[in-house]
This record gives structure tokens, sequence and C-alpha cells, in this order.
């Protein structure tokens, strides 16, 4: 079963919006697991202090290393075959290959952070491997992570209803997707396009094959310069 373990100082964030629909009825027939565990047990003194002042000075708290360690070994032992992921705008931006990635695999460690982010040492102690979710700022790592087990858990098999409309989306070939259309055939006077009601899928196939890369080049073409075929 693929299990995600949460470290976060907002437990009651988790499954959230993974509760419900594919992810959450997926959760409850136990097609994946997911807990999420209060870093703050592990915190300091009377107060469980979590974080402190950056050493050097500046704005904001950093989030203790020796509280982190405490938190990560209880959640998990050292030979656990999981990947530690630790959210942060730092990391690796995320993508639909590391997601497949992740996905195959056991589960995932996911640590997020608030305040200014966590101390240093922390990464290389317990070999965390970053991951941002894109250029901009959250508050914590908590919708990050939600976003990346959203990702995965949706190519668990037996998740999606049917199982191909994972292959045709956006990114899985290295292209954006082509235009959708469903039902009114008018819609305030605007039609779908005459070949998808042609019932040629030889044609609509290349149609859609053109558009895809019309639009990637229009809109991503970063996309293209990386691309298998
Ligand atoms: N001072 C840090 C930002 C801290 S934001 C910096 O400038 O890099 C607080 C926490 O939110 C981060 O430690 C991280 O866990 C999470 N977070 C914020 N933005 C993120 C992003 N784009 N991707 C993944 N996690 C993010």
């Amino acid at each position: 079963m693929w299990r995600a373990t949460i470290l976060t100082l907002f437990p009651e964030m988790f499954p959230g919006p993974l509760g419900l629909s594919l992810a959450g009825d997926a959760l409850s027939r136990g097609v994946w697991a997911l807990d999420s565990q209060q870093i703050r047990e592990h915190g300091i003194g009377r107060h469980r202090a979590v974080d402190d002042t950056p050493a050097g000075g500046g704005a904001g708290m950093v989030m203790r290393a020796d509280v982190l360690a405490a938190a990560l070994d209880a959640a998990a032992p050292a030979d656990d075959p999981r990947p530690r992921l630790l959210m942060s705008p730092r990391g690796a931006p995320l993508t639909q290959a590391r997601v497949r990635d992740l996905a195959a695999g056991p589960g995932a460690i996911i640590l997020c952070a608030r305040f200014e982010g966590v101390d240093e040492r922390i990464i290389a102690a317990r070999q965390l491997e970053e991951v941002s979710i894109g250029d901009y700022i959250l508050s914590g790592g908590e919708v990050a992570a939600l976003a990346l087990m959203d990702a995965c858990v949706r190519l668990l098999p037996g998740v999606m209803g049917e199982e191909r409309s994972g292959e045709e989306e956006s990114f899985e070939d290295g292209l954006l997707e082509y235009p959708q259309y469903t039902r009114p055939r008018d819609f305030e006077g605007r039609d779908i396009p005459e070949i998808l009601l042609s019932g040629d899928h030889g044609k609509i196939a290349r149609w859609r094959h053109e558009q895809a890369l019309a639009l990637t080049r229009a809109r991503r073409p970063d996309l293209l310069s990386g691309r298998k075929g």
C-alpha cells in the first residue's frame, strides 16, 4: 500500500481535500494510507518550542534541526525505504516524471516547514530531498504536500475510473493537452470544431496532436526542447 507520513505543525490539515472525491474513496478503500504527525510533540521545554531565531540575525524564526530530527526518527525508522521529502521553494521543481516515480514507489515521508524554513543541517543529516511546487512562496509546506500527494495518488492503480485518462493528459507525452469540448454543440454561438463530430478517429487523433503541439509551442516552448519524440 502507498503510504504517506506527514510531519507538520498542523496535522488537522490532513487529509483535508484528499479525504474527498477519488483520493478520498481510495483512502477509505485502503488503496493508500496517510498519517500526519505533530512536530510539536518533539518540541523543547515546557512550551514545546520547535523554532528559534536565525543565527546571524534577521527576520523570522527557523525550525530547529534537533526537533525535526526527533520528529523524523519517531515517524520512520532509519531503514524505511520511502524517500524523505522536504517541501521547499528552493527544491527541484516537481514534475510529472518525478510524480510517476514517487507513485510507483512505497510512498513518501514529507516534512512540511513553516516560518523561514528549517535549519540547513537537518537536510544532510536526514538525507532530505527538497521539492518545490513552483516559483512562489506559500506560508507553509502543507498545501505543497497536499498538491504532491494528490498528483501521486491519482496515478495509483484503481484510483482513477478510466485507466487511460491518466495517459492522455498534459505533460504525459511532453505536450500540453489539446482542447476539449462537450455538449451543447452550440454554446452562445460558439461551435464545437467540425472534425470532432466527424467520427473519423484517425483524423481526430491527428487534429488533437496538431492542437497540442501548437498550444505547447505558443505557451510552453520550454517543454518542446526537452522532448523525446
Ligand atoms: N524563507 C523561505 C520561505 C519559507 S516559506 C525562502 O525564502 O525560501 C515556509 C515554508 O513553506 C517553507 O519552508 C516550505 O516548507 C513551504 N513552502 C513555501 N513555498 C513553497 C513552494 N513553492 N514549494 C514547496 N514548499 C513551499
